[in-house]
């Protein structure tokens, strides 16, 4: 291990006490996206204290920031995730995304302070609305990746991988609008929209056995009408589609929208289709970064490790890695529990897992510095088209 990854380590170690008690406040706090209001306060007061650079609500999102140390390039940057879900919690672990960035930041400011620092800056970016809401998105479109060379952050998981296959997903909003009538007396007066929202998820249902295995198709009802005796006049189903890449996915999305509106001829009703976030693309890992991460979690004790494995799941970090080179790797915490359970989210607050999202962060680090370090490294990364 080289001197600087000793740094990076020595400092994160010494810095452990506090970063698990973040972690347990962003827990004990879960917030949803776009209103992390809590989580934005902690962090970004916390990188303040630390003597980072910080600015808040980033590109006008109000719970984004930015807290960099250094200046010139290359720029690395780390990110943190800290929202929640609903009813559920942290059941995604974004408490421990957000530590995992906060402590690889912590251990790279040591390394740039340190006497043999490499050349090079360092950014923290914190962005909000991973679950729905495409964070990301609006902070690629505000131009705030524009001076990174490169990026990376880790995601809590039932198992250890470096690439996963995170494919591309977009989100259907359907609106079914018909006709109240008393459901008893003169039900032949009205017109059923919870019927459409019905017909349309049993004809997705049976599309379903047409679909490549790497597809997946899933939704709810959100409304159903207002009670038992009257016509529904109103029904709201909400649905993600997803599909390796970003083509695959439109013609996924067609068949699927025949369903949505083969449903509103049957029913009569009116339909509205709407898509309410910016699609999010599929993860394109860097396999030089990938390599160096590999190697590094290695050496730091992570144990049975895939490079790759398919994990039919979506991040907003997918479009973020077609426009800068990127790894996303996941890193098992708890045994077996998976993401967006009550059982993970009991699990994302363990010593075991801010153990393990130490590890993470140090493995981040020393990816870092090795890209920093490493004659024509960062040429090599950015050859290879994103
Ligand atoms: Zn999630
Ligand atoms: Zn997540």
């Amino acid at each position: 291990m080289t001197s600087l990854k000793g740094i990076a380590n020595a400092f994160i170690d010494s810095k452990a006490q506090e970063l698990f008690q973040l972690s347990d406040k962003l827990w004990k706090n879960p917030e949803l996206a776009f209103k992390e209001f809590k989580a934005h306060e902690l962090l970004t007061n916390f990188l303040e204290k630390e003597g980072f650079t910080v600015e808040r609500s980033y590109t006008g999102i109000e719970t984004a920031f930015r807290a960099t140390f250094g200046s010139g390039r290359p720029n690395v940057c780390v990110i943190c995730e800290y929202d929640a879900l609903p009813e559920i919690g942290h059941a995604c672990g974004h408490n421990l995304i957000a530590e995992a960035g906060v402590a690889a930041g912590l251990g790279l400011k040591a390394v740039l302070e340190s006497s043999d620092a490499p050349k090079g800056m360092l950014t923290i970016m914190g962005t909000p609305a991973e679950e729905g809401g495409a964070g990301k998105v609006f902070l690629i479109e505000n131009g705030a990746f524009v001076d990174i060379d490169i990026s990376m952050m880790v995601h809590p998981f039932p198992s250890t991988i470096v690439q996963p296959s995170m494919i591309a997903v977009k989100q259907l909003d359907v609106t079914y609008t018909g006709k109240a009538a008393h459901a008893a007396a003169f039900p032949w007066e009205g017109v059923n929209a919870m019927d459409a929202a019905v017909m349309a998820y049993t004809s997705i249902s049976a599309l379903r056995q047409q679909m490549k295995p790497t597809w997946r198709v899933h939704g709810i009802i959100t409304n159903g009408g207002a009670k038992p005796n009257i016509i529904p006049e109103k029904s709201v189903v909400s649905y993600n589609i997803r599909a390796p890449t970003s083509t695959e996915l439109e013609t996924l999305a067609e068949k699927v929208t025949k369903c949505f509106e083969a449903a509103a001829t049957a029913t009569g009703c009116q339909i509205e289709i709407r898509e309410p976030n910016p699609m999010y693309l599929n993860l394109k890992s860097n396999p030089f970064m990938s390599d160096l991460y590999f190697k590094n979690a290695t050496e730091l004790g992570f144990t049975e490790m895939s490079m790759e494995a398919e994990v039919s799941a979506s991040t907003d970090m997918g479009n973020v890695s077609h426009i800068v080179p990127s790894i996303h790797p996941c890193y098992a915490i708890g045994s077996g529990e998976v993401n967006h359970t009550r059982e993970f989210t009991a699990v994302a607050n363990t010593p075991e897992a801010h153990t393990a999202t130490l590890t993470a962060a140090k493995a981040m680090a020393h990816t870092c510095i090795d890209v920093l370090t490493t004659g024509g490294m960062l040429e090599k990364i950015k050859l290879l088209k994103n």
